[in-house]
């Protein structure tokens, strides 16, 4: 396994001359594209790793998995009253189809649309309890968010603010749009190495076993609905292509993160920040297509 992630670092390394780094938020434009790391965490407890997976970077859109445990163990499968399970053509950032008569929700909990009505629907301190769920599944306390990125996120954030705001006046947000913003922002900017993603990947990958409770949700219902729904969302509107080439559930984020469960087996955590135009890691792309061939892990 290990000379496997070697090589398969070493041959997708090339990939990330063809992306770009994350810019609209301006604290992201920093981060160095020449960082390429794997890991690999087995579910009984082996870890491999490649490269840089101790670098820290933020986990932007795969928060949006563990906000919707969260909800999901809050609110129980209610949660889909105001966000969809469908796939969708449309961007990550995508608003327009929110104001169209006949739309009533968005599409899916990892656009962003989806998340911030994902995230509204947690009780409590919203982020902090993100933040706390992922320090316990991955077992590092020393977990915290970028103040830098949070705020750089804040200031910048117009079309995420646009979709909030939106979606409060076509009533599927309730409470205060900016109070749901604020957690959206700041749990976006947790900071993560790859191998707390291959960990929360392993955590999936083992039908999210090991947690006190459940909440509203019974543990096989909330792991089939956070498998399917990365599925079918987790890589955005590229989500089919990949189900094709990678077949393995996963959801990637643009500060650079991929964090993909192969139920069962593993779980994978991915960084490399060059972005493609979908805002998917260009090396983690290609790295998860060969590992997939390479392991066989497509669940197709
Ligand atoms: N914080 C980012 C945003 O809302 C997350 C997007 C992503 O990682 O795909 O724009």
């Amino acid at each position: 396994m290990q000379k496997i992630l070697g090589e398969v670092l070493e041959e997708n390394r090339e990939l990330a001359k063809k992306g770009r780094v994350a810019s609209y938020i301006p604290a992201l434009a920093k981060a160095n594209p020449d960082h390429l790391g794997i890991c690999i965490a087995e579910i009984d407890g082996n870890t491999y790793k490649a490269g840089d997976c101790d670098v820290k970077f933020t986990i932007q859109s795969i928060s949006k998995v563990i906000a919707l445990m969260l909800a999901l163990m809050d609110n129980g499968e209610k949660v889909f009253e105001k966000v969809g399970r469908e796939g969708t053509e449309d961007p990550f950032n995508t608003l327009y189809k929110l104001d169209l008569p006949y739309i009533d929700k968005p599409a899916n909990p990892m656009i962003n649309a989806g998340a911030i009505a994902t995230t509204a629907q947690i009780k409590g301190d919203k982020a902090g309890r993100i933040l706390e769920l992922i320090r316990n599944i991955t077992g590092n306390s020393s977990i915290d968010y970028s103040r830098e990125v949070y705020l750089s996120e804040k200031e910048t954030g117009e079309k995420n603010k646009a979709i909030a705001h939106l979606m409060k006046a076509r009533g599927i947000l309730e409470g205060d749009p900016e109070e749901a913003l604020d957690h959206y922002f700041k749990q976006c900017s947790i900071e993560v190495t790859a191998c707390d993603l291959a960990k929360l990947g392993a955590f999936l990958a083992n039908g999210c076993k090991g947690l006190p409770s459940y909440g509203k949700i019974d543990r096989k219902t909330l792991s089939r609905n956070l498998l399917a729904i990365m599925t079918i969302g987790g890589m955005y509107n590229v989500s089919g292509a990949y189900a094709a080439e990678v077949g393995v559930p996963s959801k990637s984020g643009v500060g650079g993160g991929i964090m993909a469960a192969v139920s069962g087996r593993m779980g994978i955590g991915i960084f490399s920040p060059p972005l493609d135009e979908n805002g998917h890691s260009v090396a983690g792309y290609g790295i998860m297509k060969s590992l997939s061939y390479r392991l066989d892990l497509s669940i197709f």
